[in-house]
């Protein structure tokens, strides 16, 4: 047993409290990780507002990079030293969603880590007074240490940075996998992203990439203007009434090739398609809402042909798409290192929190000296 410090959740809606907890070392096949860096995505807060259900008292964080410190036994893969990026969503390598190279509708591990526990149904955390605390995903890396099944860790090449291989865990794998796998953006392209945080940003990181000529980045907040353009985006709009008309006359009236909602937002998952010209694809990005409905004109399905879709993980095969995604990160393609407007030390996770909710930062990621 070691003593860890964590940031927790005890109460809906409240802040987050700075721990010292226990975590038990690594049973079979599970390692301990030292975390190096973690991002804030606005995913963990859906658990703070009480969004996405998860039992408190939890340690939140799903988007983290570290190094393995102490390995468990079964382990065959990792060594102590390696630098893993985590995944929240692994995979079994057997299921028919898996074998099809999906690995991204795996559900083989979803049960047990989705409620915070590891795959034997037990927790490795405990607070000062010996109560278990939930980790969130299985992972909680918002955190100093971690021990998570082996099968979540993935290596990655030792020049990439840890504050790198965070956020490609999450928001990069996320966007740009939506550009690249799902939408299959394609060269000369016109493409409109709704919502220029964490996500967004890597979409139009992504659509660089693809070669798309035209990107409109559309946001609340004028301060993400100079991120959009940073990188890459060619044209700016602040969301107001008038933003579909806006983006008609970018368009010569005609609307995107592609469009984004990397909110996660009904009410902007209705402007997709209304954005899109003739055979254009909208897709959602973001989480939407348990349960929302939205309306669409059927008219635009049929008579211009669009496509409604999403995607869920940027419909990655992690298996591949995290090193290759490092890999385009260290020869050039994807600047994934704009992305982190800011540094905090966990004791200033609230304060990270705050400015993620503002809209002041594209991503804050939390490192360890
Ligand atoms: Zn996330
Ligand atoms: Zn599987």
């Amino acid at each position: 047993m070691m003593k860890i410090k964590a940031a927790v959740l005890r109460e809906l809606n409240n802040e987050l409290s700075v721990e010292e907890l226990n975590l038990d070392g690594p049973k079979e096949n599970e390692v301990l990780v030292k975390i190096d860096a973690f991002g804030i995505c606005h995913s963990d807060y859906h658990v703070v507002t009480g969004l996405a259900q998860q039992e408190l008292p939890v340690v939140l964080g799903h988007e983290g990079a570290g190094t393995v410190i102490e390995v468990g036994q079964g382990v065959r893969d990792l060594d102590v030293g390696q630098s893993v990026l985590l995944n929240w969503f692994p995979y079994c390598q057997k299921c028919h969603a898996c074998i099809a190279g999906n690995t991204n509708h795996c559900k083989t591990y979803m049960g047990m880590l989705g409620q915070g526990k590891m795959l034997d149904g037990t927790t490795r955390l405990t607070d000062s007074k010996g109560n278990s605390v939930f980790q969130l995903s299985g992972l909680a890396c918002w955190s100093s240490h971690v021990v998570v099944p082996d099968i979540i860790c993935t290596k990655m090449p030792k020049e990439t940075p840890p504050e790198v291989a965070a956020l490609i865990g999450c928001a990069v794998t996320t966007g740009v996998g939506a550009v690249l796998n799902q939408a299959s953006v394609h060269k000369g392209s016109s493409v409109l992203v709704y919502g220029a945080g964490g996500v967004g940003l890597s979409i139009i990181m992504g659509a660089v990439s693809a070669g798309a000529d035209q990107i409109i980045a559309v946001d609340r907040s004028v301060e993400k203007e100079e991120m959009a353009f940073s990188l890459g985006a060619t044209h700016f709009i602040q969301a107001d009434k008038d933003t579909l008309q806006n983006v008609k006359d970018l368009t010569d009236g005609l609307g995107v090739d592609y469009a984004f909602d990397a909110v996660g937002s009904p009410e902007i998952a209705e402007m997709l398609l209304p954005s899109l010209r003739e055979r254009g694809m909208g897709i959602l990005v973001g989480v939407p809402p348990t349960g929302s409905k939205i309306q669409i004109d059927a008219t635009d399905l049929f008579r211009q042909e669009k496509i409604m879709t999403g995607t869920i993980y940027g419909s990655a095969d992690t298996a591949v798409d995290f090193e290759r995604f490092a890999q385009m990160y260290l020869s050039g393609e994807l600047p994934i290192d704009r992305l982190i407007s800011k540094k905090y030390s966990i004791d200033q996770i609230n304060e990270a929190c705050q400015a993620m909710l503002e809209g002041q930062i594209a991503r804050g990621v939390v490192t360890f000296p």
